[in-house]
């Protein structure tokens, strides 16, 4: 490899303006496939979900699922899109041994959904993103390729394939490009992909799990000198996870900012990312529409939604998370830097769930954003994934407002519940945590601490109330921290004045 010009990310982004676009791959969660009856599950043993049509054998011919056309009008609706009264299927002509009628069944140049965009936020800044198009197609098989180290083709002793997932329907959204968000390109990137995510969650159309690959996104990025016209992009296949999508833009432009300041040429391709090195790496020329030679399918008829049946799902269609999160805010008193951290947190339907589980939206956004937010850090896992429920939170919450646990202790019971040993209420039982409220009890422990402590209990009696925190110390340590230091320092002070 030729030594290329290395920049720091802030120097690409000083010298060059890049302009991103998404084309993100959602996998609807129909029943059945996009063109036959097989059942679509994830999971199942290879080649048992497959038919005639979705095997492309011959003489077979497709019916389109009503399901999912409903789903991805609903999806060009929910992001603002008009929704094409005609239109018809196309096939993308190409050889690839997972799709088996060597043709994709998609739609070329008449989508359903054209002309959205979806707002999203970025530090309080309402950034919109132009949406080209919403389209139907179905996804292909997956090839297995085994005997190797990597699990990709190179160095594999065979490739099996999996027709289980053909024929799945596959809702494509493919943003306007994007120009004009300088240095913050990945944040937007990255941004706009989880907001995506949200609102087909929000739909109930697709799980959306990019994990999984139900939920699929290439990153087009190309960059300019300032003033200059757009530069040639790059398209970076299947980033899959929404980290991804940020590291992946983040490293292109670093990328090609060194190959154009030494004076070289983008080549239009498309580019793989790699989640371990955190770069992106040379795949195939990209292909242009023309070597797909597309024409309209012939074995289908065209779609032509009724404008009434569009309006009833338009009216139909539930409220959007951007919608819902200013709901919330207002309903939980939250100041937009407040709502920007449990946004940023992801901790939005947590806390929402805790409160409907009885506890204050400042306590539940104290628990979720401080103590389990920090042992989510630790632990490098999801706040979700903790073992901690919304209900659990509440409980916890119900326990110190009634008096029976403190704050300190309530971080210990937590460590009980991550552990796994039961409710709140069953850790506080079952360590014994409860604090100690018997009034005589606690009264000893004052007397002890005052007996124990002299030169300070006179301060205190000479009026120097600050004194009195080495007298609570004393009481809290005496009882195991299981005292309520706000009663104890009363006790104290009632008891020397
Ligand atoms: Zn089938």
């Amino acid at each position: 490899m030729s030594t290329v010009t290395q920049l720091s990310y802030e120097e690409a982004v000083a010298a060059f303006e890049p302009v991103i676009g998404l084309e993100t791959h959602v996998e609807l969660g129909t029943n059945t496939k996009m063109f036959c009856g097989c059942p679509t599950a994830f999971g199942a043993e290879p080649n048992t979900q497959v038919c005639p049509v979705c095997l492309g054998l011959p003489g077979a011919l497709p019916v389109a699922n009503r399901a999912a056309i409903e789903a991805t009008i609903r999806i060009g609706l929910a992001l603002n899109c008009s929704i094409a009264p005609w239109g018809r299927f196309a096939r993308k002509n190409y050889f690839y041994p997972d799709m088996p009628k060597n043709f994709q069944i998609s739609q070329y140049d008449e989508p359903l959904c054209v002309d959205g965009y979806l707002d999203v936020e970025i530090d309080g800044e309402t950034v919109r993103i132009g949406i080209e198009r919403v389209h139907l197609e179905e996804d292909t098989g997956k090839t297995l390729h085994v005997g190797g180290a990597t699990g990709r083709i190179h160095g594999a002793t065979e490739s099996l394939v999996d027709y289980n997932r053909a024929g799945i329907p596959l809702v494509e959204i493919v943003t306007k490009p994007v120009p004009g968000t300088g240095a913050r390109a990945p944040e937007i990137a990255r941004a706009y992909v989880t907001e995506l995510r949200d609102v087909i969650r929000t739909l109930d159309v697709s799980d959306v799990r990019m994990e999984q690959g139900s939920m699929r996104c290439d990153v087009n990025t190309s960059l300019n000198r300032p003033g200059a016209e757009w530069g040639t992009r790059t398209e970076t296949k299947n980033v899959n996870s929404l980290r991804s999508v940020e590291r992946a833009v983040r490293s292109e432009i670093i990328r090609q900012a060194g190959v154009l300041t030494d004076g070289g040429k983008i080549i239009q391709e498309t580019r793989h990312f790699h989640e371990e090195t955190g770069d992106t790496r040379s795949g195939r020329s990209k292909e242009t529409a023309t070597d797909y030679r597309y024409f309209p399918e012939p074995d289908l008829v065209p779609l032509a939604p009724a404008a009434e049946w569009i309006a009833e799902l338009k009216a139909a269609l539930p409220e959007l998370p951007r919608v819902r999160r200013a709901r919330l805010q207002s309903e939980w008193g939250f100041t937009d830097l407040d709502m920007q951290s449990v946004v940023n947190a992801g901790a939005v339907e947590l806390i929402s769930a805790t409160v409907e589980a009885g506890a204050t939206a400042a306590s539940a956004r104290k628990w979720w954003l401080g103590e389990l937010a920090r042992r989510a850090n630790e632990t490098e896992t999801e706040l979700d994934a903790l073992g901690v429920t919304p209900a659990a939170v509440a409980e916890l919450q119900g326990l110190v407002d009634a008096g029976k646990i403190n704050d300190k202790l309530a971080r210990v019971v937590l460590e009980g519940v991550i552990a796994g040993e039961g409710t709140p209420t069953e850790v506080v039982a079952a360590r014994g945590l409860e604090v100690v409220s018997d009034e005589g009890a606690l009264t000893k422990a004052v007397d002890d601490a005052i007996a124990a402590n002299p030169d300070v209990a006179a301060k205190v009696r000479d009026g120097k109330v600050a004194a009195a925190g080495a007298l609570v110390g004393a009481v809290m340590k005496a009882t195991g921290g299981k005292a309520d230091a706000k009663t104890v320092r009363e006790l104290i002070i009632a008891r020397l004045s």
